[in-house]
């Protein structure tokens, strides 16, 4: 460690949670940063994300924006803009019935387009060893933190941030340790209750993701509504979103299954594998022509089993940190899960890049991010999953097994509302309030 070093920091996981904290942090040359992958190179999938205005607040202060936007023609505004047009679509004729506004455009990108942009903007003394898979970790009471990795080498750190995504080691050791000092306390059913908290659970619902190449779908149906308007098509038990990307070159698809009533059970199978599109086209059979030129053009269809995690009552432990999906892996019907995790990524570093934060009150910048960020993060979950169930006609406060035709448009109408009010957060608040509060904290804690 170099005498200018106030503490060294290891990130676990290379993810966008991981990469953004690690560029975040980078803004603080008094602190260390090793980043370990499980991955033997780093990859994403090729697929698309979106991003609504809070987290390209943080891509902003990150001056990452100009990169981005050289990889896609969205541009941003801090107008009203149509973000999303929705139709009912499992029918020979679909029914446009909404167009969602959102203030400022849903930024979508191709993953490794974005992957690159954070790789590119990490300093040179910044190293990623990837093959390092963490199996767990531990510390005593004020650090450091011991590292053990699955190949059997070890190294320590001040502050471990747990970015390794659903399957997270980082959350197994933490809850394990919790639960550890639970039992020794004869606290039995909280022990138990952070065991039960360790392994993700499915949510009934199955996502197939596919990048439509454009100019095959412009074969196919030369005027088609994705080209020019991300659209989202409604049914019973399953929906579709499909948009551009990548200066429209592709199209970004995603068909969801949903059975609700076996959220929380075991997942049976493997939890992404590539798999074959009739796993899931019978279902969109009777759905309308635009979807069914979608479907002609899917190709090698990845089935992603969506698991999230339990809503955990703590993203700390001690000098140990959790975020992204390690922390509050959540149903992607928000378009929000790596919002979040940039989100935790911009707290996090500022509460520990603070110059009050030393190494002796590590745990205090640690217990006030978990205090800002975890109640936030566990709303968004929630409320994505109530999306779940507004996209697939499934909601319990909406009812449409027996609406008259002629009822239609004006119950899918309610719904469009229903669905923005309980999603509109992501666009009509900002993070300055958590960076505030967050700052506020830390400074009145001294
Ligand atoms: C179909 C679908 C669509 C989505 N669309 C959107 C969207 O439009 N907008 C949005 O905001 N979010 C979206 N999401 C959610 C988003 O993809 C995730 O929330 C986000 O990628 C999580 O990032 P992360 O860095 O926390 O985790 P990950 O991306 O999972 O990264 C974790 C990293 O840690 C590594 N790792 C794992 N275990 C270990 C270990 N033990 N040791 C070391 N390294 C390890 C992994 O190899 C990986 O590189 C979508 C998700 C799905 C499934």
């Amino acid at each position: 460690m170099s005498s200018g070093t106030k503490f060294r920091v290891a990130i676990c996981g290379a993810g966008i949670g991981g990469l953004t904290v690690a560029v975040a942090l980078s803004r603080y040359p008094d602190i260390e940063v090793e980043i370990y992958e499980a991955a033997d190179k780093l990859a994403e999938i090729g697929a698309g994300i979106g991003l609504f205005s809070r987290p390209w607040e943080v891509i902003k202060k990150l001056h990452l924006e100009e990169d981005l936007l050289k990889t896609t023609d969205i541009r941003p505004t801090d107008s009203p803009v149509p973000s999303f047009r929705y139709r009912r679509s499992d029918r020979p004729e679909g029914i446009e019935f909404y167009t969602l506004v959102t203030k400022g455009q849903l930024m979508t990108f191709h993953r490794p387009d974005f992957q690159n942009v954070l790789l590119r903007r990490l300093p040179p003394s910044y190293r990623i060893h990837c093959s390092k898979r963490l199996r767990s970790y531990s510390q005593r009471l004020g650090g450091p933190v011991n590292l053990l990795f699955e190949d059997g080498t070890r190294t320590s750190c001040d502050v471990l941030v747990g970015a390794d995504g659903i399957r997270s080691a980082v959350r197994r050791s933490l809850l394990g340790e919790k639960a550890q000092w639970a039992q020794s306390e004869n606290n039995w059913s909280e022990a138990a209750d952070m065991t039960a908290m360790i392994e993700p659970s499915w949510s009934g619902t199955n996502a197939y993701r596919a990048l439509i190449n454009a100019d095959k779908l412009k074969l196919r149906d030369p005027n088609h509504r994705v080209f020019t308007q991300p659209t989202q098509y409604l049914g019973r038990n399953g929906y579709i979103i499909a948009y551009p990307i990548a200066h429209g070159r592709m199209i970004n698809f995603v068909a969801f299954k949903s059975q609700h009533h076996l959220e929380h059970s075991k997942y049976p199978e493997s939890w992404v594998c590539p798999t074959d599109k009739t796993e899931f086209a019978a279902m969109f059979r009777d759905w309308e022509p635009e979807v069914q030129a979608l479907l002609d053009c899917v190709d090698k269809p990845l089935r992603w089993a969506i698991h999230t995690v339990k809503p955990l009552n703590s993203f700390v432990s001690g000098n140990v940190a959790i975020l992204g999906d390690a922390a509050h892996a959540m149903t992607p019907h928000q378009g929000s899960g790596a919002g979040q995790a940039i989100e935790d990524a911009y707290i996090l570093s500022l509460l520990l890049g603070h110059p009050l934060t030393t190494r002796a009150t590590i745990s205090r910048a640690l217990s006030i991010y978990d205090h800002i960020r975890r109640p936030f993060a566990l709303k968004t979950q929630e409320r994505s999953r109530l999306n779940g169930q507004y996209f697939t006609l499934s909601s319990p406060e909406l009812d449409f097994d027996a609406v008259p035709e002629q009822e239609m448009l004006s119950k899918l109408k309610i719904l469009g509302k229903v669905f923005t009010k309980n999603w509109e957060w992501a666009w009509m608040s900002s993070l300055g309030g958590s960076v505030q509060e967050a700052l506020r904290l830390l400074e009145s804690s001294g």
